[in-house]
């Protein structure tokens, strides 16, 4: 029999790798894909917490249909730190998948599924340890914080945010476990994400020119786009740390039309930026409403009045700026074991856990190499690697060592 503590390699004991892997392969049982309820790997985790007595809140969402979950471990009376995931997965339809992606597949050091990179194997690894933080019973309290519908634009954590932040003391900090190979990353792009519906008028294709053609508007539209994204690339500003190091912007969707001899009344399609820079995503949506006001609409209400064009903000979070000088970041670069802090180019919901007053770190196994991928993996090495990093926290907990000198009444270990 392996004793608890023996540990591997890296630092994990062996006998917690096993339980980390078991977990992972219940919640990736869960196909959690954002279109569909989580309700299920929610109660799921609550049962599991219970079991070793743990209560958790859950907040669901408007209809009822899936529920973000937080959980305190410890007393909720002095600051402690937040370990976050969410728990939807981006889609498989479409995706090329070789094995069962809701299925974890193991083959060498690989371990299979989907989310178990973005971002199951980080929650996965989470629920492990937290029974040792519990037993171990620290000083400073560890909460866990679930949410959903963060791959559709951070929607779920949003209503649970708004809660928390009310409540004091707030949290030093908290580590969102996305993919990021084990490095803490302290800054991402903010994104702005939107539709466009466009409103021609339908004639017979014979007679085209007494029709407004919303696939062409659509079109000049999107070109317009594409034209501002060069323009980000040729001589927008600059941030070296990021790559690409300027802003990005592209159309995702579109649609229109349902037979080549009908002039189209209707197209939609979306579009996003992403970018350091705020008043950047600002900018940019004015300038694709300004092309369309100026560029489109008066040639297509010259023939049909009633033509349109309408955008609608579909998600938009912040970008992610923690400063080093934040407790969160000594403790998980103490915990990581590294020099620095990194940077990534995909998003978190790190921007709003931070506008909510909690600073935020991203640190967790896999790499977004793999993540939203046909047959995206973790390695049992990465797996190790954050059980490790997750251990070595809870013994910086245990030595007080969350708080510094600025959050008064706790001292430093
Ligand atoms: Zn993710």
């Amino acid at each position: 029999m392996v004793p608890d503590d023996s540990y591997g390699p890296t630092g994990a004991p062996d006998a917690l790798l096993d339980e980390a892997i078991v977990l992972l392969a219940q919640l990736v049982a869960f196909p959690t894909v954002s279109s569909a309820s989580n309700l299920d790997l929610i109660a799921w985790v609550r049962a599991y917490l219970a079991t070793f007595g743990v209560a958790a809140e859950t907040f669901p969402n408007e209809d009822g249909t899936k529920a973000s979950l937080w959980a305190t471990i410890g007393d909720a009376s002095v600051p402690g730190v937040v370990l976050s995931g969410h728990t939807d997965v981006v889609p498989v339809s479409g995706q090329r998948w070789t094995r069962e992606p809701f299925t974890l597949g193991v083959e060498g050091e690989r371990y299979y599924g989907r989310g178990t990179a973005d971002m199951k194997g980080f929650i996965a690894c989470v629920l492990a340890v937290l029974p040792r933080l519990k037993a171990r019973g620290l000083p400073l309290p560890v909460h866990l914080a679930l949410s959903y519908d963060e791959e559709v634009g951070c929607l779920g954590v949003r209503p649970m945010l708004a809660q928390v932040a009310q409540r004091r003391p707030l949290p030093v900090g908290v580590i969102i476990g996305e993919p990021t190979s084990g490095r803490p990353v302290t800054a991402h792009k903010g994104k702005v994400a939107v539709r466009c519906d466009v409103h021609g008028r339908a004639a017979h294709s014979a007679y085209a020119p007494q029709g407004v053609n919303a696939v062409e508007k659509a079109a000049r539209l999107i070109v317009a786009i594409e034209g501002m994204a060069r323009e980000f690339a040729d001589s927008g500003p600059r941030d070296a740390r990021f790559d690409p190091p300027y802003a990005t912007a592209q159309t995702g969707v579109v649609s229109g039309g349902n037979s080549v001899n009908v002039v189209p009344a209707r197209s939609s399609f979306s579009f996003e930026a992403r970018s350091t820079d705020e008043s950047e995503l600002d900018r940019f949506v004015d300038a694709v409403r300004a092309a369309a006001e100026r560029d489109v609409l008066p040639a297509m209400r010259a023939v049909a009045p009633e033509s349109d064009v309408r955008f609608e903000v579909l998600t938009r979070y912040p970008g992610l700026r923690t400063s080093d000088a934040e407790a969160i970041v000594a403790l998980a670069m103490a915990a990581a074991g590294a020099h620095d802090c990194g940077v990534i180019s995909f998003g978190s919901e790190g921007g709003l856990f931070a506008a909510a007053g909690i600073p935020a770190v991203i640190c967790g196994p896999g790499s977004m190499d793999q993540g939203h991928k046909p047959d995206e993996f973790v390695t049992r090495a990465d797996l190790r690697q954050c059980l490790a990093f997750l251990l070595e926290l809870g013994e910086r907990l245990a030595r007080g060592q969350s708080a510094t000198a600025n959050l008064g009444s706790i001292s430093v270990g």
